[in-house]
């Protein structure tokens, strides 16, 4: 309706002063949320600011954008409106409008922008709290999976998976692994260096095994200095090998603000399918008395579930 060379729409950020975001542009419908510097942007800057629209007629003299004339000068931009789009007596965008051909825009453009902006206010605002809403159920949920601690995955979320993974194993007849995991004497590194400092050590502990675990396989924290991992699709050599090489991978690494004291871990893995695991409750048990049985045989030990290999040294 307006003959311009380039019309777009800009949203502010709810509480954002210096950044302006270009979410559609008639130029090319694919762009959606391209960052404005504002300060490359006065006359945006000054609509937001006065809640009026900001005309310029004459873009290179206007005193308005002296500051960017060295910018906007090569594309031959000639004038300019900024139609603030307002809701509930708040800026929430503006209509941004440029030409490069003729000198000024008509009175009848001018309140044609207008009426545009005013019609779009209520729709804008919908969409703009419809993506907050969207982002703040995504942080929600992955915050109710999360431990706040170590920021790996909490023992809600592993139940969750753990019934899901042992179903279909059971379906399927697929191997279903488990390594439940004990850092050994944490509580000295507490005592010695304080609970902060234990804090901080334990968390880098899990992100160490969160990077080096497989992204099908489900690592959480299982409680105080515990972690479990389940293993979907995986035999008990399978799991062996994983368990050895974040012993490994935990044995060598160097954790910060302890000094000499080696960090060490215990665990205990057991296995599906085995007689004596008829629910993924058993799953876990066996692991945890393989745990047990690593911990009374001197730490920094794997154990495999003692019925597991029973039934291996039977067939
Ligand atoms: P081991 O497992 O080798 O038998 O010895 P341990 O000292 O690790 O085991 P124990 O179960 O006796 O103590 C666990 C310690 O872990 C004690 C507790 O203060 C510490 N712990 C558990 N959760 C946290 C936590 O969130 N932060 C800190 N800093 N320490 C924790
Ligand atoms: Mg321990
Ligand atoms: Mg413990």
């Amino acid at each position: 309706m307006i003959e311009v060379t380039r019309c777009s729409i800009i949203s502010i950020g709810f509480g954002e002063k210096r950044y302006a975001y270009v979410v559609s542009t008639h130029e090319d419908p694919n762009i959606t949320n391209i960052k404005l510097d504002l300060r490359k942007y006065p006359e945006i800057k000054k609509a937001l600011q006065s809640k009026k629209s900001v005309i310029i007629n004459d873009a290179l003299n206007d005193p308005l954008m002296a500051s960017v004339k060295d910018m906007i000068a090569p594309l031959g931009i000639k004038s300019i409106v900024v139609m603030p789009i307002i809701h509930r007596d708040e800026v929430i965008g503006t209509l941004f409008l440029r030409t490069s051909k003729k000198k000024r825009f008509t009175d009848r453009e001018i309140r044609l922008c207008k009426a545009i902006a005013n019609t779009t206010a209520n729709a804008l605002y919908n969409a703009f709290l419809f993506e907050k809403l969207e982002n703040e159920k995504e942080r929600l949920k992955k915050l109710a999976i999360t431990d706040y601690l170590t920021g790996v995955y909490n023992i809600r979320y592993f139940y969750h998976r753990l019934e899901e993974e042992f179903s279909r194993a059971e379906r399927y007849g697929d191997p279903i692994s488990c390594i439940m995991l004990d850092i050994d004497h944490f509580k000295k590194i507490n005592d010695t260096y304080g609970h902060r400092t234990g804090d901080l050590v334990l968390r880098e502990f899990a992100q160490l095994i969160r990077r080096h675990t497989r992204k099908s396989d489900v690592f959480a924290r299982y409680g105080g200095e515990e972690f479990i991992i389940l293993l979907p699709h995986t035999p008990v050599d399978g799991a062996v090998v994983e368990a050895e090489r974040l012993r490994n991978f935990i044995k060598n690494h160097k954790f910060k603000g302890i000094k000499n004291e080696k960090i060490t871990s215990s665990m205990g893995i057991a296995c599906w399918p085995v007689h004596e695991i008829n629910t993924a409750d058993d799953l876990i048990t066996l692991a945890d008395h393989a745990l047990f049985r690593a911990k009374s045989s001197g730490r920094d030990k794997i154990v495999v579930s003692k019925q597991l290999r029973k039934k291996k040294d039977k067939n």
